[in-house]
């Protein structure tokens, strides 16, 4: 399981930049945390849309899956 550090975002009063500008980011979102990568500050407007949306979430998550799928072949 992924877990996501969404509890230290509330309270945040990053904007919120919507799902389009989200959408971009995703990509390189998930890569990072497959990765285990740090996230980014830029990243912070991006999870509070992923805070507010449940929508883009559930995108992430698919995503996510999608790309675990993808390591566990050798993908790339
Ligand atoms: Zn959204």
């Amino acid at each position: 399981m992924i877990e996501f550090d969404f509890e230290k975002l509330l309270g945040s009063s990053a904007p919120d930049p919507g799902c389009d500008d989200s959408g971009e980011l995703m990509d390189e979102y998930c890569e990072l945390v497959l990765r285990g990568d740090a996230v980014p500050d830029r990243y912070t407007a991006f999870l509070t849309h992923m805070t507010n949306c449940a929508a883009c979430r559930e995108d992430m998550e698919s995503l996510l899956a999608v790309l675990r799928q993808g390591e566990k072949t050798g993908r790339g």
